[in-house]
């Protein structure tokens, strides 16, 4: 069969954020035709695939953010979506808890918001926590979200990859975005011409947005997640924790510190981390070196630094302590009673967060954010929990776009 190099819709990036989107459009626009462009070999290559894998209840959020809106919802989709297709969940919840008394006014925070967001979220002694989790450490009381679960983000795509397929959606891997030449959309693979460009390409997005004159007061400063997984292979030496144990985060960024995760395969893991990285796709060593990149971003993380606005200098030095294995064990230890040093052996895929910045503000853009016109969209901000918001997501997007189509 020939390719279509004039669909209706193109999309570039198959991460979750562009499937479930191409999946939206099929569905609201049945006669079109969407391809989808993919720079790698096959999808979920980036955070799509490099994730915790979490289900979020949607407790974190103020009340006015996209996150609040779509997180629980989120949740909810993907936990049905799961069961139809018999894929793994771990029902596996989640214990916020507080290190000190200090941050127990975090715990009253986060419960306020989940009582505006109405989100299930309950406020618990330490010792019911300890029924829970009988390692867990807490000062006097936690939170327990009995609707936080786990899933195997790869297991997921897969399933959304069957779906795309049987939609009649056409998916061209080996396929990057160069760029735009009028209406000319040129990519590794050959020209492209659409009515329409939708733009959910993570890390690149800024890039691409701007060959369309949107992202002009931001940019991507990609944060690496880093994992260090118990080791279960020896009896006695890791840890098996029953549910996933969280701090009280700092409220001025969007990270959720060091924290326990339960995979939905039931492995313990410490992480992800939120270590500034060098170059977008800066997982291992000097794998997909870019200098333009780094220069670009040292510089924005040294304005960063003097600005210092959401505490970035502490943010940053904490950060990059978290290399070590014998920091990361000890500073998750606080969350538990007892930790092995040893018992954690060996480091888990990392991913890279696609985080925005105002680099007006110099402020970390706390919700997801997206820009288009009648020919274009782009989806700027989709980081964590947009994989767990990513049907709602992809809804509400399509709306936005539906609208500007017609304006
Ligand atoms: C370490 C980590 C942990 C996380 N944990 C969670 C969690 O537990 N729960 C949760 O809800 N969210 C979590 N997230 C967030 C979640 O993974 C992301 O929000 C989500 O995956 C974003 O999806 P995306 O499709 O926008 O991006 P991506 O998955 O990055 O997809 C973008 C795609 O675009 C492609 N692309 C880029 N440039 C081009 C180009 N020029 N041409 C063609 N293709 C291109 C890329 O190859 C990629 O496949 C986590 C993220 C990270 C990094």
């Amino acid at each position: 069969m020939s390719l279509n190099k004039h669909p209706d819709f193109l999309i570039i990036g198959a991460g979750i954020v562009g499937l479930t989107i191409a999946l939206e459009l099929k569905k609201q626009f049945t006669d079109s035709s969407i391809t989808i462009i993919e720079k790698e070999e096959r999808p979920g290559e980036h955070a799509s695939g490099r994730n915790s894998g979490v289900l979020h209840a949607g407790f974190y959020y103020t009340a006015d953010s996209l996150k609040a809106k779509l997180c629980r919802d989120g949740n909810l989709a993907w936990q049905e979506y799961c069961k139809e297709r018999a894929l793994t969940v771990n029902h596996c919840g989640k214990l916020v808890v507080a290190r000190n008394e200090v941050e127990l006014k975090g715990l009253d925070e986060l419960y306020k918001r989940s009582q505006i967001n109405s989100v299930e979220l309950k406020k618990i002694t330490a010792e019911e926590a300890l029924e829970i989790e009988p390692n867990v450490y807490t000062f006097d009381r936690a939170l327990w979200s009995p609707t936080t679960a786990t899933v195997n983000p790869v297991e997921v795509i897969e399933s959304v990859l069957k779906d795309i397929k049987e939609a009649g959606i056409t998916l061209l891997n080996n396929t990057t975005y160069l760029r735009r030449v009028g209406g000319k959309i040129i990519t590794s693979n050959g020209e492209f011409e659409s009515a329409y460009v939708i733009n959910a390409a993570g890390l690149y997005a800024d890039k691409i947005a701007k060959d369309y004159g949107f992202s002009k007061d931001y940019k991507i400063l990609p944060f690496k997640g880093i994992y260090l997984y118990a080791n279960d292979q020896k009896e006695g030496m890791g840890l098996k924790l029953k549910t996933n144990i969280y701090p009280v985060p700092d409220l001025r960024n969007p990270f959720l510190g060091v924290h326990f995760t339960v995979t939905a395969e039931n492995k313990t893991k410490i992480g992800p981390t939120a270590i500034p990285a060098f170059w977008r796709e800066n997982y291992a060593g000097f794998e997909k070196f870019n200098m333009k990149e780094m220069i670009d971003i040292l510089g924005i993380d040294a304005s960063l630094l003097l600005a210092n606005n959401f505490g970035f200098r502490k943010l940053a030095i904490n950060e990059m302590m978290k290399y070590s294995k014998r920091k990361l064990v000890q500073l998750a230890g606080s969350l538990v009673r007892e930790i092995n040093q040893d018992g954690f052996v060996h480091w888990g895929k990392p991913g890279i967060r696609a985080q925005l910045i105002n680099i007006k503000t110099k402020e970390l853009e706390m919700d997801f954010k997206y820009e288009g016109d009648e020919t274009s969209f782009h989806v700027l901000n989709a980081v964590s929990p947009a994989f767990t918001c990513a049907i709602p997501f992809s809804e509400y997007l399509v709306k936005k776009i539906k609208e500007k189509i017609n304006s």
